[in-house]
């Protein structure tokens, strides 16, 4: 197993570097042969070259590579984001990574959350009219292919069948944005044909997150499109207790080379403080190892944090750990376990 490690900027550096030891220790337990070669794309590289993902990368990827591990992107010199923009669409993009798979164990149940990654009102067509500086109108198109909507709906209603979970929701808006809506609601019928285990419904977004909130335990697979499908995501994190606990992974239906990054960014309020939290990337670790096909070391993985965080925690889930606190618990539990 070859992973490509890209630590990227602020926390994003400490919590990988964190939680690698893990991957390690893991690997030696189950005896897995793991690899893992860092890559230096972020904001130090973007202000002293210019360049957020080098020339190439991709296809590198695509050829040396079986997951992709990132830390996070964000720096306060770079206001707008343009190197996370550059290095996060340019992979997404260029690996096809069109499915983002949010898993949210939660005490009322496992909703497995499913985010269309690359289309949508995130698919960058738009402009303006007028004045550049201070322009009339001002357009975001919300674009979806059949093709796209298609391949994510199809992998992503079999993972959640495969997660032994009966119910499925599509979350979509189809009164106010019809032409999407209506693609979307025609190909989850389709799909769903195919899947008599799995039972239907579909709901507007609005209703859905105050659903949500109220009573998450009315749902368990649920899929979405991106713009609805980002913000879920972050209710999602909350309902768990945190960004710090967030993981999740960007997959390409028709290829094995996946994506696997906590869904907090760089946090520049505590980065250099210590006091990160690595669970996120940990369980990013465990998501990779069972979409490799190691489920053994990533119930191991999974196992180790609950009993982590079961004995104590870092501070923005209430704890006083730093951030290898934590993760000496972790490593203690995991060598415990076998
Ligand atoms: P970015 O611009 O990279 O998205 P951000 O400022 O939006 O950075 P986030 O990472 O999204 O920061 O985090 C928002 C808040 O949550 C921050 O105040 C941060 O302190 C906290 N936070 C996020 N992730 C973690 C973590 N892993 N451990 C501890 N606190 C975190
Ligand atoms: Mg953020």
């Amino acid at each position: 197993m070859r992973i490509a490690v890209i630590p990227g900027d602020g926390i994003g550096q400490e919590v990988v570097a964190a939680a690698l030891p893990a991957l390690d220790l893991v690997a030696e337990i189950f005896d897995l042969d793991a690899t893992v070669e860092q890559f230096d794309w972020g904001a130090d590289r973007w202000l002293r070259t210019g360049v957020g993902l080098p020339e190439g990368a991709v296809a590198q990827l695509r050829a040396e590579f079986d997951a992709v591990l990132l830390g996070a992107l964000g720096d306060p010199r770079i206001p707008d984001m343009a190197h996370g923009r550059d290095i996060l669409l340019g992979l997404r993009r260029g690996l096809d990574l069109c499915v983002n798979h949010r898993p949210l164990p939660l005490a009322t149940g496992t909703i497995e959350l499913f985010r269309e990654n690359t289309q949508g009102l995130y698919a960058g067509v738009g402009g303006t009219v007028g004045p550049p500086d201070r322009p009339t109108v001002a357009i975001d198109e919300c674009v979806y292919t059949r093709d796209t909507v298609q391949r994510f709906l199809r992998y992503s209603l079999g993972r959640i069948r495969d997660a032994g979970q009966r119910r499925v929701t599509l979350v979509h808006k189809a009164n106010a944005v019809p032409h999407t809506g209506r693609l979307w609601r025609e190909l989850y019928a389709a799909e769903l044909a195919a899947f008599p285990e799995l039972d239907g419904t579909d709901e507007y977004v609005d209703a859905f997150c105050y659903h949500l909130v109220r009573d998450p335990g009315r749902y368990q697979g649920v899929v979405a499109p991106n713009l609805f499908g980002d913000i879920i995501s972050d209710i999602g994190a909350a309902l768990l207790g945190g960004l710090g606990l967030a993981a999740s992974a960007s997959i390409c239906p028709q290829a094995r080379l996946a994506l696997f990054e906590p869904v907090h960014g760089s946090a520049p309020d505590i980065a250099g403080t210590g006091v990160a939290n690595p669970y996120a990337t940990v369980l990013c670790l465990a998501l990779m190892l069972d979409h490799l096909g190691h489920r053994a070391p990533a119930d191991a993985l999974r196992a180790a944090l609950a009993a982590a965080r079961a004995e104590g925690g870092t501070p923005d889930v209430g704890g006083h750990d730093t951030t290898s606190g934590f993760m000496t618990r972790v490593l203690a539990a995991l060598r415990h376990q076998h």
